[in-house]
């Protein structure tokens, strides 16, 4: 039966208001943003944009309180174990490729092992090709189950038996939205004394987090997919982790003392952010932090579950379609493909009802040879996704199945 939703915020985010037809359901590759967050970033651009950490002048000191605060803000959101390993990058993808580069130079060497999964977004696993080829070590992925889990017996042997060097694993699949048992991966990672890093960038916005009590020595995460803005990203690691690690990018703003032959570093956060950051941006996800605190995460993680079982049971009442994806520990993420029917045309058709999906690999080529397929159609949750969002989806699905059914 049709869910109560939990939340009602459709009225906050504009979009919906100028687009009052359209099914958005492709939050996973980036959500909307409500009022609260457009407005921020405009009325800090109208009224008090400067650059920060150089100006002598108030404007400037002033805005580099804020960009400060949305530190602490976001260390306190995450419940990071502390704010000078709360680091502002671009986006997940730039989070990992930092700890790739910088961790991967001190501490890989020939014969050392990155474990990743079979799971992975690319973004989890490029970095580690490039880093591993320039190191002489190599990565190895642990398997999934063929309901779609990390396969837990698989972790622990390859922990044993390999010369693993760190871990690198997602915390939500993209593709299929499993939620995996992070302070699992975490335990048995540290039983064997390797650090863990943990791409959050499915999991932040779908989770109420606490990361000092998850342990994981770096976590990954992007403002635009839980939403916030674009262009900011965050590198979330025990300040122990990042000791020694040299920086990533150099620049203005991580130097301490710069000579023309050498130069010496800002401590900690400001060594791994080089060049003037998004000021805006991150201000902006300031007010997402303070919205989505408003909304509380434990509601959100119903509110997107209570949807998501919905979409489960509506969609697995239509014959024709096959759908992927463990049937518990989940979050508001449904991959599937119409029986005979092409992810990509399926995706079009429903753009032809309104309703906006992912088709394609979604960035998880070996996940999909995996699953034995090329392509799924992905639809995906949000704050603002309604169970009328979800009807919308199942009666396309249902018509698009047939008119395949009838096409000979
Ligand atoms: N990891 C996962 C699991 C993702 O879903 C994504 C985005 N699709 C990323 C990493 C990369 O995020 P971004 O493109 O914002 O860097």
């Amino acid at each position: 039966s049709r869910p109560a939703p939990m939340l009602d915020v459709r009225a906050d985010f504009p979009l919906f208001a100028h687009r009052p037809k359209l099914v958005f359901l492709d939050s996973a590759a980036s959500s909307q943003k409500p009022a609260a967050v457009i407005q921020a970033m405009a009325d800090f651009y109208a009224h008090d944009y400067a650059n920060i950490h150089r100006g002598a002048y108030r404007l400037s000191a002033n805005a580099t309180d804020r960009f400060e605060a949305v530190r602490d803000q976001a260390a306190q959101f995450f419940g990071a174990p502390s704010r000078d390993g709360v680091i502002f990058t671009r986006n997940a993808t730039e989070a990992i490729n930092l700890v790739a580069h910088s961790w991967g130079q001190l501490h890989l060497n020939p014969g050392d092992v990155v474990l990743v999964s079979e799971m992975e977004h690319h973004a989890n696993l490029v970095p580690w090709h490039l880093i591993t080829g320039q190191r002489g070590a190599r990565v190895e992925a642990v398997a999934m189950t063929p309901d779609g889990r990390l396969d837990l017996e698989d972790y622990g042997h390859k922990l044993r038996d390999l010369p693993v060097k760190l871990v690198a694993l997602q915390h939500v699949s993209n593709a299929l939205g499993t939620v995996h048992p992070a302070r699992q991966l975490v335990e048995m990672a540290h039983s064997y004394g390797v650090p863990i890093l943990l791409d959050g960038a499915q999991a932040a916005p779908h989770l109420p987090l606490n990361l000092d009590a998850l342990g994981a020595d770096f976590y990954v995460l992007s403002a635009h997919k839980m939403l916030g803005p674009s262009g900011v990203g965050l590198l979330l690691a025990r300040p122990e982790a990042l000791r020694g690690m040299p920086p990533y990018q150099g620049g203005g703003d991580m130097i301490r003392e710069v000579y023309s032959q050498h130069s010496t570093y800002a401590p900690l956060p400001h060594t791994f952010e080089a060049g003037t950051p998004a000021i805006a941006e991150v201000i902006g996800f300031g007010a997402t932090l303070e919205y989505l605190g408003g909304l509380g995460m434990a509601r959100v993680a119903a509110h997107e579950h209570a949807l998501l079982s919905y979409a489960l049971q509506r969609l697995g009442a239509v014959d024709g379609l096959q759908l992927y994806g463990p049937p518990d520990d989940r979050c508001g993420v449904v991959s599937l493909n119409v029986l005979g029917a092409h992810a990509h045309d399926v995706a079009g058709f429903l753009d032809e009802a309104n309703i906006c999906v992912r088709a394609g690999h979604h960035c998880a080529q070996p996940l999909m040879r995996a699953l034995g397929v090329a392509s799924t159609v992905r639809a995906s949750f949000s704050v603002y996704t309604t169970p009328a969002d979800v009807d919308a989806l199942a009666d396309a699905l249902s018509e698009i199945v047939q008119f395949f059914a009838e096409t000979p």
